[in-house]
Formats: structure tokens, sequence, C-alpha cells
């Protein structure tokens, strides 16, 4: 059983961005530049964006994060988002999620201008994605296929089972999967809350790919024998011999499916440091594709 380790594949594609950054820098353009915002101080959100802005850091990109209130009004976000959209030194603008009951996300999402939309989730992107056309790709699915592409996982073929249908991780690994690409040209069964029948669909899968934010729902008897299993699910659980008072769980019950499988990813250092990989991948993209390079 191979073990997918996003510590490792994650580390080597920030290297090779690092060393992207280097160059550009080295020519005399300024790095690229990801603005995040947080609304509020949602524990989760701010330990994800706090993650962004390090790992910016680290790879010499440069970011800002602007935090604003808990109570802010919807159209005092949207003018913040209006401002980066205009702001030159400006690459990527990314709006943790989720927002505040007065917020409505979708308007936020559709307010980011699609040149710096690098989570991917503005319906020009994800419409781009669909078609498959050069787009920015969410950043969790993107990460994924980084993930299969370093440990040269053959896709070709295969059958891939997604559970989850949210526009951010299910839908759009399911596109990805079914492409006409390298990672691609599987054939693809998208599974979600009102599948019937879903452990008899689930055992099918050669490249089972589990997001549906349940700790512990893929038991070993939902898996093929020599299957890949990409567990995306990051559910914080309590734990009172936990230093926080939680732990971090995956959708799969790792102990018991990971002898049966021939690859396997770990919660947590699996395919959360991929999503990230992704992030800055984008980032990159954006900056270039503004600066003609
Ligand atoms: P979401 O928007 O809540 O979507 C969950 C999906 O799972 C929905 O399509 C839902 O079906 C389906 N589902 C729920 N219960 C199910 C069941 N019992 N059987 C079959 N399908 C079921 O969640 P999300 O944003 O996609 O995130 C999913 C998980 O991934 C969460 O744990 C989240 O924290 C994690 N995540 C991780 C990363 C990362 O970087 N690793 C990034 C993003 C998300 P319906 O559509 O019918 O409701």
């Amino acid at each position: 059983m191979v073990m997918l380790d996003g510590k490792v594949a994650s580390a080597a594609i920030k290297e090779s961005l690092k060393k992207e950054v280097e160059e550009v820098v080295n020519n005399g353009k300024r790095p690229p530049h990801l603005a995040a915002i947080l609304v509020g101080t949602n524990g989760a959100s701010e330990t994800y964006v706090a993650s962004k802005v390090k790992n910016c850091a680290e790879i010499g990109f440069q970011s800002t994060l602007i935090r604003l209130d808990e109570n802010i009004s919807q159209e005092v976000l949207l003018q913040k988002i209006e401002e980066l959209n205009h702001n030159d030194a400006v690459d990527g603008i990314l709006v943790q999620l989720p927002l505040p009951k007065q917020i409505d996300e979708q308007k936020i999402i559709e307010a980011i201008h699609p040149s710096k939309d690098v989570d991917g989730f503005h319906p020009i992107s994800a419409g781009r994605l669909v078609q498959g056309l050069p787009t920015f790709i969410p950043a969790t699915p993107f990460g994924i296929i980084l993930m299969l592409e370093y440990f040269n996982i053959e896709t070709k073929g295969k059958h891939a089972v997604v559970i989850g249908r949210s526009n951010i991780v299910g839908r759009p690994m399911s596109i990805l999967l079914s492409s006409n690409t390298k990672y691609g040209n599987c054939t693809v069964t998208i599974c979600h809350s009102q599948t019937k029948n879903l452990k008899e669909i689930c055992l099918q899968a050669d490249i089972l790919v589990a997001a549906l934010g349940r700790p512990g729902f893929v038991k070993a008897g939902m898996v093929k024998d020599g299957a890949v299993v990409i567990d995306v699910g990051i559910t914080r659980v309590e734990d009172a011999t936990a230093k926080k008072g939680f732990r971090i769980k995956g959708d799969v019950s790792f102990d018991e499916v990971a002898p049966k499988t021939s690859a396997i990813t770990p919660v947590p250092g699996g395919v959360g440091l991929m999503t990230i990989a992704g992030l800055l991948k984008n980032t990159l993209h954006a900056f270039k594709t503004r600066n003609g390079l």
C-alpha cells in the first residue's frame, strides 16, 4: 500500500513554485500577491487562512490578510472585493468560506473578478472547467489531481466514484476525473445523500474519493481490494486527550480501510496540504497571466 503523503508531494510542488518566484523577482518583477479576506473568528477558518498566508511567505509570495468583523454588511464586503479587483498589485483574491448568515455567499463568489478567482468558485471558472478550457480549478480537486500526478497513479479507463457533489469539491472532482487529460479519462459515478446502494457503487470503485464530511463514513466493507482511496474529509471531532480538545478526522475509517487499498491519503497530512499547493499554483497562474508571462 502506498501512502499518498501530502507533505512530500506538496513540499516538492512548493519547491518548484519557489524557484519560479525567485526567477520572476530576479528579473525585476514584484512577487505574486494573494489577498485573503477573513470575516469573523471561526476557529477552523482562522487555521486555514493562517496556513495559506504562511505558505505564501514560504515560497516568496506576498500576501495580505484582511480581517473583517463578523457583523459586517454584505455591501461593505462587496466594496472591499471591488477595491481588490481594481488593485493592480493584487493577483488573486480569496474569501474564506463559510460566511456569516447576513451575507449571500454566491453574491460574494460572483463579485470576485474571474481573472483573480484563485479559488475557482466563480461560475465562469466552473463553466470553463466543464468545457475543458484553461481556468482556475478549485484548489482541493486541483490538489488531488496534483497528488495523483506526483505519485503517478494511473487513472485512464478506471471507474472513479466520488461521494459528494458540492461546487467546491465533489462536482469539480468528477469533471476533472472524467476529462480527456492525463490524470482523467475515468468513468465517473458521482454520489450524494440521495444515492441508493451507495455501498454497492463504492465497491465498484477503482478510485474512491470521499468528500462528504461524515467522519469515518467509508468502512472496509465499502472498498474494493486494491482501490485507490482519496479522503477529502476534515471534521473536528472532540477529543479530551488532545491538546486543543479536538482532533481532525477524515471521511474514511483509515485503520480498517488502508490494508485493502493500493494507495490511500492520510488525514491529516493528505489532501489538505495539496489544497494549499493548488491555491498557490492558481495564484502564480493569475500573476503570470496578468503579466503576460
Ligand atoms: P458539503 O458542501 O457539505 O457537501 C457534502 C456532500 O456530501 C453533499 O453533496 C452531500 O449530498 C453529500 N453527502 C452528505 N452525507 C452523505 C451521505 N450520508 N451519503 C452520501 N453523500 C452524502 O461539503 P464539502 O464542502 O464538499 O466538503 C466535504 C468534506 O471535505 C468536509 O469534511 C470538508 O471539511 C472537507 N473539505 C476538505 C478540504 C481539504 O482541503 N482537505 C477542502 C474542502 C472541504 P447532498 O448534495 O445530497 O446534500
